[in-house]
């Protein structure tokens, strides 16, 4: 076992915490405020190959590794964890099911556009009645033609503001269950397209929630991703692999509360000392460090397990569940350590505070994590 980076992980490192540091973090509390999504940053991503970064270069990605796209989404959502939920759905719910569901002629139309970040994507599966249960989409796709026609609310889709291009969930038979859904390459501009409701939410303000609703939506057989009846499977699939991303957007947030605890620790002085002279505040950082290097093994373990091929779910959703419930209670400490100025929001604990808690919940709830990994358990056993 290596439990080194190489030269090209090293690389990613580097390049994606200066650029962290001085291109993402400076604009991320303002951003906050004002939820303006960060197009020029993007822009600037795409250059550096952030867009589809294990994506092979012939496809328009960086060709890199899933280590160096878990660490180049550790390092962006250290400094915003909008703009890091942004590149994590671009690459992994987007770019990934094109690269390993599409057709090479909707690899060249639609993937190479997205990870080169000349388009954006995003990932429409969530419905009013179908959040943790996806197998109850109801949003239907009836063949008419060289057409499906279809109709259904989506709700909650990232991205879904600025993206160009949509991966939608939609019954093609309703009597086959799970068996019964498909997925489709969606553009914005298709007809019966619509963007509603934009979502006002608790952190991740930058990230552009959204709802999508499709009247009559006209989209061309040759959109369908995979076979009819295999939308589940690729759901599925791709959520698996995602959760890499989520967790890594799990170790930035809890690197940043630990890098923020620390400075703020050794400069507030209380009682004539700093308060990180008191054994409490040590014993606060102490277990967030601790915690913090577990979820980033678990992390690094599940990028290279996806790396490697094959089923990964288990060890994906065990790395997402300990980040992301890493990153809350790190945060919750971090506001603690921070007393009543990390209830303001002059300060910055208060946004890590609420852009922690979606790690909770979005691609997979804790609960639906701990349902996978305990599945497997069992089989396993
Ligand atoms: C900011 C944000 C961004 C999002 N982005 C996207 C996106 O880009 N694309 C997309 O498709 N979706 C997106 N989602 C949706 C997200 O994935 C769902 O919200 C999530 O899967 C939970 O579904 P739900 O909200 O309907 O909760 P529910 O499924 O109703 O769950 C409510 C509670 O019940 C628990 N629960 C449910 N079933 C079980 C069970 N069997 N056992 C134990 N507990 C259970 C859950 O864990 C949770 O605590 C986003 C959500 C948010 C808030």
């Amino acid at each position: 076992m290596d439990f080194q980076l190489t030269e090209e992980q090293q690389m990613m490192k580097e390049m994606a915490h200066k650029f962290a540091d001085n291109r993402v973090k400076p604009g991320a509390a303002e951003r906050d405020r004002t939820h303006e999504f960060p197009v020029d940053i993007l822009k600037e991503c795409a250059e550096l190959g952030f867009m589809g970064v294990a994506i092979p270069e012939e496809w328009g990605g960086a060709g890199m590794d899933y280590l160096s796209y878990a660490i180049m989404m550790e390092e962006i959502s250290r400094a915003c964890a909008s703009t890091g939920v942004i590149l994590s759905v671009n690459n992994s719910l987007v770019c990934d099911p094109l690269m390993k569901f599409g057709t090479d002629a909707q690899k060249e139309k639609y993937l190479k556009p997205l990870a080169m970040g000349e388009k954006l994507g995003c990932f429409a599966l969530t419905e009013p009645g179908a959040g943790s249960d996806a197998g109850a989409t109801k949003t239907t796709a009836v063949k008419d033609g060289d057409y499906y026609i279809v109709n259904g609310t989506k709700i909650f889709i990232t991205c879904a503001t600025n993206a160009d291009v949509a991966i939608v969930f939609a019954v093609t038979d309703k009597s086959a269950g799970h068996h019964g859904i498909s997925a489709f390459i969606v553009e914005k501009d298709f007809e019966g397209y619509n963007l509603g409701t934009v979502e006002d939410k608790l952190g991740i303000n930058a990230s552009g929630t959204a709802e999508l609703y499709f009247e009559d939506m006209k989209v061309p057989a040759e959109n369908l991703l995979g076979e009819e009846g295999q939308g589940y499977k690729i759901a599925l699939a791709t959520l698996d692999g995602a959760r890499i991303g989520i967790a890594a957007q799990g170790v930035g947030v809890a690197q940043a509360v630990l890098d923020e605890s620390v400075k703020y620790a050794k400069e507030r002085v209380q009682f004539g000392k700093p308060i990180a002279a008191n054994q409490a505040i040590q014993w606060f950082l102490a277990d967030m460090a601790t915690e913090l290097e577990a979820a980033r093994l678990l992390t690094y373990k599940g990028a290279d397990c996806k790396q490697q091929g094959g089923r990964c779910n288990k060890i994906t959703s065990m790395a997402k569940v300990f980040a992301a419930e890493t990153a809350m209670k790190a945060a919750t400490k971090g506001v603690q350590i921070f007393g009543g100025y990390g209830y303001m929001k002059e300060y910055p604990m208060e946004r890590l505070f609420r852009d922690a808690k979606i790690l909770e919940i979005y691609e997979g709830t804790s609960e639906i994590q701990r349902i996978v990994i305990s599945a497997s358990l069992l089989k396993e056993y």
